[in-house]
């Protein structure tokens, strides 16, 4: 497979434009089979439901070559169970997950040119997401639905390695407590681009968001779940709460630094008031796995860890090094983790 004249070390984050993307519509009450085609532009009615009432879900994962050559992705099954999760939540019809992991599989085959090869620190993006089609005017589901996958490949999330950023205490809040914070909507989003610009207006590289009933727990910020480490070294510790969105890197984080760092792992209620007693703190998510977390900043208040500005602290570089050594080939994987593709 001749791969495409990219240069991959120069990628950045952003969208690029592959050959073929997926297709299912939902239409008289019945998912058809959907196809892989060319053709990257959607049309449909201005009264779209997920134009006016933002009636749409997505996911995000990633494909990548392994130090072997196979081109793999990462417990796509995770997403396609989220992805009916949330789909349900928005009485958007379920696209069945073992047809999702299908459909992504033969989506990345398809691609495989635009796979960055091992070693280059570039990935493979991949984005399915479902919406409502048909004109919907009335408050109420849309009839038709659309679910497609893209894929882009993306250089590495941070370049030059991962330097520990500096997040705010967000005064607006995420997600109400009986509300959405645990699906893939874009609705969560939304509210959130105007707070993360303010931060970065005010220096400050992310927001942290608090629960909304207390304000007195941590939540998550608005695009990656937290992990903290416990000052011995010996814990990992990350919240508990219905109104966060069950991250696959935080599940599987949470695996890694029990069966295979020997730590202890924890999913609590975390106090604002004990974050100054942890040693070293980091966002995960698909996209950069894990960004370290250098400082948090309260209101004026800085909470700074003891791992510092300048690079990751021991536990979490551990944690980085032994979940992408699991997803690149290196590291033995647990069963069902790693999904060959070819
Ligand atoms: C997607 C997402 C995450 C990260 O989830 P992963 O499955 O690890 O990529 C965390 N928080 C929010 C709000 C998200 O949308």
């Amino acid at each position: 497979m001749e791969k495409k004249n990219i240069d991959w070390s120069s990628l950045g984050f952003g969208y690029h434009k592959t050959d073929y993307r997926f297709v299912a519509n939902y239409t008289n009450g019945a998912w058809d089979e959907g196809a892989l085609i060319t053709d990257d532009m959607i049309t449909m009615s201005e009264c779209a439901g997920v134009l006016q009432y933002a009636q749409t879900v997505f996911e995000g994962l990633k494909a990548y070559t392994t130090e072997d050559g196979r081109i793999v992705t990462f417990r796509p099954d995770l997403n396609g169970e989220r992805l009916e999760s949330s789909a349900a939540r928005l009485e958007i019809p379920v696209f069945p997950k073992e047809r999702f992991v299908d459909a992504v599989t033969r989506l990345v085959k398809a691609n495989e040119a635009y796979v960055p090869p091992y070693g280059s620190g570039a990935t493979l993006y991949i984005r399915p997401f479902m919406f409502g089609i048909n004109p919907v005017i009335g408050v109420k589901p849309a009839d038709d639905y659309q679910f497609r996958i893209f894929c882009t490949p993306v250089g590495p999330y941070f370049k030059g390695g991962a330097k520990p950023i500096t997040i705010r205490i967000s005064d607006v809040d995420r997600a109400a407590p009986h509300g959405t914070g645990d699906i893939k909507a874009g609705l969560n989003y939304a509210m959130s681009i105007h707070n993360i610009m303010d931060a970065h207006r005010k220096g400050f590289d992310e927001n942290l968001y608090l629960d909304p009933q207390t304000r007195t727990k941590i939540e998550e910020t608005g695009g990656a779940n937290i992990i903290f480490i416990s000052k011995d070294q010996k814990t990992l510790v990350t919240p508990k709460s219905n109104s966060i969105l069950p991250s696959i890197t935080r599940r599987s984080l949470l695996y890694v630094a029990e069966h295979y760092l020997g730590m202890k792992a924890e999913e609590r209620e975390i106090y604002l008031d004990e974050v100054k007693d942890f040693a070293e703190a980091g966002l995960c998510g698909t996209a950069a796995v894990i960004s370290p977390v250098g400082k948090i900043v309260d209101h004026g208040k800085e909470i700074c860890f003891p791992s510092g500005m300048d690079e990751m602290g021991p536990v979490t570089k551990k944690l980085y090094d032994t979940l992408t050594g699991i997803q690149m080939g290196r590291i033995e994987a647990p069963q069902g983790w790693i999904h060959p593709i070819c």
